[in-house]
C-alpha cells in the first residue's frame, strides 16, 4: 500500500507523540491553520487505517507494508545518502491477537532481514536496541560495519555476539566472557515489538473467538533503502570507485568496446550485449566514442561487477578479457566461456 506522507496532527496527538517526538518531526499548517506533520514513520497512520478495517480475530495476523519517502528534520543532515532528511524506506506493520503470535512474526522478519542483507553482500551485526520514541518492548537493529559508521558497536570475535555501547560497562562479552572490540556501524534496518502501545491509545480491538473484545498487538519493521545502498558502497569500494555487490549493481556486466572503428569488433560486442540481456544477464554496452582509458576508468568508478572487454585479444584470438571488479581477478576467455562465467555468478 501507499500511505499519505502529510499526516494530520490529530493522529499523533492521540498517541501523545505530537508532543514527545521532538524537532525531528517537521510540523506544518495548511491554509485553514490546521496542524499536520511530514511522516517520519507511519505507526499512527496504519493504526488509524486498521481500526476501521479489523473487526474479528479471524482477520489476524495481518502484515501491511509500503515503500515510501519519509522526512526527518535531522539536526545535522550529511552529504550523500547516509543521513538525508528525506529518504526512502520500506516499512511494514503487523497486527496480532496475542504476544506469542507477534513473537513468531518478529522472528520471521528477523530471519528475512538476515537473508536480505546477506544477499545485498553486506557484513552486518544484529544488536538489541532501545525502543526510544517508538515505545513497546523489544527491538533490534541491523548494523552494517564500516569505518565511517556513525554508531559505535561492540563485537565479540569469539562467539559473534554484538551489542551497543552500553554493554561496554560490563567490559567483556556477556555470552562467553570473551574480549569485546569496538567497531563502527551504519544502521540499515530496525525491527520492533510495539505491543499495544499504539493500538491501546488509538482503540484497535477485535472480537475474540469467545466473543469478548481484545486490544490488538503490533510490530513494525523498517529498512532504510538509500542507507543500505550507501552502506554497501562504504563496505565495498577502493580508491578507483565502487565495487557493487551483485544484487545491488545497476548492471551486472559492462561490455566495453576498445576500438569503435572496427566494425567486426563492434558487432561481436553488440551480439554479446544482446545475448546477455535476452538471457537475463543485465548488460550495458559502452559504445561511446571515448578513449579506452576513459571507458576503463568509468567502469571502475561506477563499479559494475564484471567488465567484458572486446579489444586486441578478440581481434587476434577471438577472445575477451573478463575483469571481476570485487577482487580484480582477470581472465582471458572465449566469448562463449565469458558468457557462461557472467551468467553463473552467484548473487553476492
Ligand atoms: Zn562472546
Amino acid at each position: 500500500m501507499l500511505m499519505p506522507m502529510v499526516v494530520p496532527a490529530q493522529l499523533w496527538q492521540e498517541t501523545g507523540r505530537w508532543d514527545k517526538y521532538g524537532k525531528e518531526l517537521l510540523r506544518i499548517k495548511d491554509r485553514h491553520d490546521t496542524d499536520f506533520c511530514l511522516g517520519p514513520t507511519h505507526e499512527e497512520v496504519i493504526t488509524d487505517l486498521v481500526r476501521d478495517e479489523l473487526k474479528s480475530y479471524k482477520q489476524l495476523p495481518v502484515t501491511l507494508y509500503q515503500i515510501q519517502t519519509k522526512f526527518r528534520d535531522e539536526v545535522r543532515p550529511r552529504f550523500g545518502l547516509m543521513r538525508c532528511r528525506e529518504f526512502g524506506m520500506k516499512d511494514a506493520y503487523s497486527f496480532h491477537l496475542d504476544a506469542a503470535c507477534l513473537d513468531q512474526m518478529y522472528q520471521k522478519m528477523s530471519d528475512a532481514y538476515h537473508r536480505i542483507f546477506t544477499r545485498c553482500g553486506l557484513s552486518f551485526r544484529q544488536i538489541n536496541a532501545d525502543n526510544g520514541s517508538m515505545g513497546g518492548s523489544d527491538s533490534s537493529e541491523f548494523m552494517v560495519t564500516a569505518k565511517t559508521g556513525e554508531d559505535e558497536i561492540c563485537d565479540c570475535s569469539s562467539c559473534g555476539f554484538a551489542g551497543n555501547q552500553e554493554i561496554l560497562v560490563e567490559d567483556c562479552c556477556p555470552q562467553c566472557q570473551g574480549k569485546l572490540t569496538r567497531v563502527r556501524g551504519i544502521e540499515v534496518g530496525h525491527i520492533f515489538k510495539l505491543g499495544d502501545t499504539y493500538t491501546q491509545a488509538m482503540g484497535v480491538t477485535v472480537l475474540t473467538h469467545t466473543g469478548s473484545s481484545d486490544v490488538v498487538t503490533m510490530g513494525c519493521y523498517g529498512i532504510g533503502i538509500g542507507r543500505t545502498v550507501a552502506a554497501a558502497i562504504e563496505q565495498h569500494h577502493d580508491d578507483k570507485g565502487i565495487k557493487w555487490p551483485m544484487a545491488l549493481a545497476p548492471y551486472r556486466v559492462d561490455v566495453i568496446i576498445t576500438a569503435m572503428k572496427n566494425n567486426a569488433l563492434v558487432n561481436a560486442a553488440t551480439r554479446f550485449f544482446e545475448t546477455g540481456n535476452a538471457n537475463g544477464v543485465e548488460c550495458i554496452l559502452d559504445d561511446r566514442n571515448e578513449s579506452v582509458g576513459v571507458k576503463f576508468k568509468d567502469a571502475e568508478l561506477i563499479g559494475f561487477p564484471y567488465q567484458v572487454i572486446f579489444g586486441r585479444l578478440w581481434v587476434a584470438e577471438q577472445k575477451v578479457e573478463v575483469v571481476f571488479r570485487m577482487t580484480g581477478e582477470k581472465q582471458e576467455l572465449s566469448v562463449q566461456d565469458a558468457m557462461t562465467v557472467v551468467s553463473k555468478a552467484g548473487m553476492v
